[in-house]
């Protein structure tokens, strides 16, 4: 069983990215720029945040956070958007979600510059993703296809499951996995919570990608010998001790031993993750020179 080490892929791509940025130094062309817009205070939102601008520090590119109380109103949040969206020294931005109740997460993202979505989520990237035009893949799927494509793992032909059908992860997944790519051209089942009898499905996956918020809801009896296992949950379990571990949405210790590679909890896609919003950034940032040269 081969474990998928999203960590060490992060690591590796944070280095690729470094020695670019030493090259856009060199050359004394401006250093990419990624804004934050972090509204509220939920502990997990905070804690992805300070995940991604710590990868920023690293790889070494320019990182602001701007902090709203959960109070501030939409129109003070699309102000924000619009004033980054025309700020000429930010290459992108994202918005972390969840945002509180009053405000309408989707009339946010409409209002993102596409060529600065780094997040990937606005109609105009997913419509880009579904004809195979240059985009910003969402994020999270972004890094799996990076998972799959740095372990060599064969996706042409295969069957491949994805469980869960949310816009950020389960449906872009099941896109990228069916298009016509090297890490693709698979046959893709997207199952959901209205899936009948989904054990029947999931045990005929060569390829399976949960991503559904439930810890450990994935066992044995799921799998087929010598699945690939990419396992995108992250939840917070309180242990017996009454202190708190993150798990995944699979069951790592009995599914693992049947997997032919499996993603662990913490460090698969998690890690990935942050870096795909990096490596967007870089890309807008290219992207932008492209359009001045
Ligand atoms: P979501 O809550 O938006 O969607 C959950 C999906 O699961 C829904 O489409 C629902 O239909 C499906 N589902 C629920 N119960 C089901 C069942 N019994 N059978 C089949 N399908 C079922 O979730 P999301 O935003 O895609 O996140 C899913 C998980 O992934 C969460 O744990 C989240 O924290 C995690 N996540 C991780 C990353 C990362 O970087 N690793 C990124 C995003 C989300």
């Amino acid at each position: 069983m081969v474990l998928l080490d999203g960590k060490k892929i992060a690591e590796d791509i944070k280095a690729e990215l470094s020695a670019e940025l030493e090259h856009i130094k060199k050359a004394g062309e401006k250093i990419p720029h990624l804004a934050t817009i972090l509204v509220g205070d939920m502990a997990a939102s905070q804690t992805y945040v300070k995940n991604k601008m710590k990868a920023c520090e690293e790889v070494g590119i320019k990182a602001s956070l701007f902090n709203f109380p959960a109070s501030v109103t939409a129109e003070e949040l699309l102000a924000k958007v619009e004033s980054l969206n025309k700020d000429s020294d930010i290459d992108g931005f994202f918005v972390q979600l969840p945002l509180p109740s009053h405000l309408n997460a989707e009339l946010i993202t409409l209002s993102i510059d596409p060529k600065k979505d780094v997040d990937g989520f606005h109609p105009e990237n997913l419509g880009k993703m579904m004809l195979d035009l240059p985009c910003f893949l969402p994020a999270t799927p972004f890094g799996i296809t990076e998972i799959i494509r740095r372990y060599n793992i064969e996706t042409s032909g295969k069957r491949c499951v994805v469980i869960g059908r949310s816009h950020i992860v389960g449906m872009p997944m099941g896109v990228l996995m069916s298009r016509n790519h090297p890490q693709g051209n698979a046959t893709v089942t997207v199952t959901h919570s209205k899936t009948r009898n989904l054990k029947a499905i999931t045990q005929e996956a060569d390829i399976l990608i949960v991503a559904i918020g439930k810890p450990g809801f994935v066992t044995a009896d799921m799998v087929k010998e010598g699945a690939v296992v990419i396992d995108v949950g992250i939840n917070r379990v309180q242990k017996l001790d009454g202190k708190f571990q993150i798990k995944g949405d699979v069951d790592f210790e009995t599914v693992a031993p049947k997997c032919s590679h499996i993603s662990p909890v913490p460090g698969g896609v998690g890690s990935t993750t942050v870096i795909a919003l990096l490596m967007n950034t870089f890309k807008a940032a290219r992207g932008k020179k492209a359009q001045i040269a």
